[in-house]
């Protein structure tokens, strides 16, 4: 079974709207292994969006990573990593398609509601930094 990170960013916590995120995830058919609410640290997320470290927005995308609570979901279910890569919608949620997480909860290109691991290799990593380092 394919496992993927999900992180729920602080505009979705502020906004209330984890359970109704996480339904959408159980509808179909995807199981929760794990799930907890936590802060991100700063240097934690710089290297989380290192691919993005060049951008101008970088800093912007920092500080509201950081601006509240999270909720980081580890996610199970075959092809998961593009199913819910599918669910959660385009980066900039003013294009997100209806019927998808952002583009039903979102209008803005940075506060965008939610994270998902786009890939195989990336689900492997995120799932350690934010799963496995840890003590359950
Ligand atoms: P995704 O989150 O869809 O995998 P990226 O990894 O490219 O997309 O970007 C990470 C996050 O950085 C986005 O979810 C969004 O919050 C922010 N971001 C990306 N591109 C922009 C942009 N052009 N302007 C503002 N914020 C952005």
């Amino acid at each position: 079974m394919e496992q993927t990170l999900i992180i729920i960013k602080p505009d979705g916590t502020k906004r209330k709207l984890v359970g109704r995120i996480i339904q959408r995830f159980e509808d179909r058919g995807l199981s929760i292994q794990k799930m907890y609410q936590g802060f991100l640290q700063e240097e934690v997320i710089k290297e989380h969006y290192d691919h993005l470290k060049e951008k101008p927005f970088f800093s912007d995308i920092i500080n509201y990573m950081t601006s509240g609570p999270v909720v980081f979901v580890l996610l199970q279910g075959e092809n998961v990593i593009q199913i819910t890569r599918k669910m959660i919608g385009v980066t900039n949620a003013m294009e997100a398609a209806p019927g998808t997480i952002r583009g039903d909860f979102a209008v803005d290109a940075s506060e965008n509601i939610i994270h998902a691991s786009d890939s195989e290799e990336s689900a492997k990593i995120e799932i350690e930094r934010f799963f496995n380092n840890k003590k359950f």
